[in-house]
């Protein structure tokens, strides 16, 4: 008995801690499970090497095994199973974004080039101008059918009320192969899966121009109150676009196609 009562909170302690571990393996499968969804056109995932690969070869893991030091080296140095930690809120309202609650934001940057082109040149070779709304165009990769979710996008807002169509009015850019300000890292822009548009007063926000610290950023919460902007973001997300706007590093120009955040493929 005594044998039994000093060794039940090690036996309890191993039940557990085999219960954590089977919920977080279930996690697993079901994000990589995602991801193998959004980018089945592209790369296949393989139970045995527990990575993504692609038809000439290439392998890309699912987990790195690496501890990332704080925030900014998670941000540089990715995995897949990084990339997938956070969920993003889909749909409206959502919860003002808590310290470093970025949900894609963290990006394996190999995955991207992989899927989309490792250079400028690559990317532009699959570029395609879809025409957008008030006689525009707006340029974007075909890879992966991020075209044809625009042109839908297009179609949606077109039904929509004039005050509405003004949040997407004027195209700040699509395609650009640049880093993001501050970083070394490369903006999804990069990759033709990005479109910003110049919103209203008031709903234009970009963490670093606030001059707040790292942080320190305050969010606006009068963004949460708008519907028109509802009603944009709803339409995007729709269509495998997340928005920077629900990032604690807002960024409320910026959609970029992501639908491994979103599970739009499901059922296709
Ligand atoms: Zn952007």
């Amino acid at each position: 008995m005594k044998l039994l009562s000093r060794s039940a909170p090690a036996v309890l302690c191993l039940f557990l801690a085999g219960t954590l571990a089977a919920e977080s393996e279930n996690n697993d499968q079901t994000k990589i499970q995602t991801l193998a969804r959004a980018y089945a056109s592209c790369c296949t995932f393989c139970e045995e090497s527990r990575a993504f690969i692609w038809p000439d070869g290439t392998v890309i893991p699912w987990d790195d095994g690496e501890i990332k030091t704080d925030y900014e080296d998670l941000l540089n140095r990715a995995s897949l199973r990084d990339q997938m930690a956070q969920s993003y809120p889909k749909g409206w309202p959502f919860e003002i974004p808590l310290l470093n609650q970025d949900p894609g934001r963290v990006r394996n940057e190999a995955f991207f080039k992989k899927i989309y082109g490792a250079s400028a040149e690559e990317v532009r070779s699959n570029l395609v101008a879809v025409p957008w709304l008030f006689g525009k165009s707006i340029s974007v990769t075909r890879i992966n059918g991020v075209d044809q979710a625009l042109a839908r996008i297009r179609d949606k807002v077109a039904g929509e009320s004039p005050e509405i169509q003004g949040y997407v009015k004027h195209s700040l850019g699509s395609f650009n192969w640049r880093v993001i300000a501050g970083t070394e890292r490369l903006s999804m822009h990069s990759f033709g899966i990005a479109v910003d548009f110049k919103f209203p007063d008031g709903a234009h926000r970009y963490w670093r121009w606030s001059g707040e610290k790292d942080g320190k950023i305050t969010y606006h919460s009068a963004l949460l109150h708008n519907t028109a902007l509802a009603v944009i973001v709803e339409i995007f997300e729709e269509e495998g676009f997340i928005w920077g706007g629900k990032w604690y590093h807002h960024d409320t120009m910026h959609f970029e196609y992501r639908p491994e955040l979103l599970d739009c493929s499901e059922g296709e």
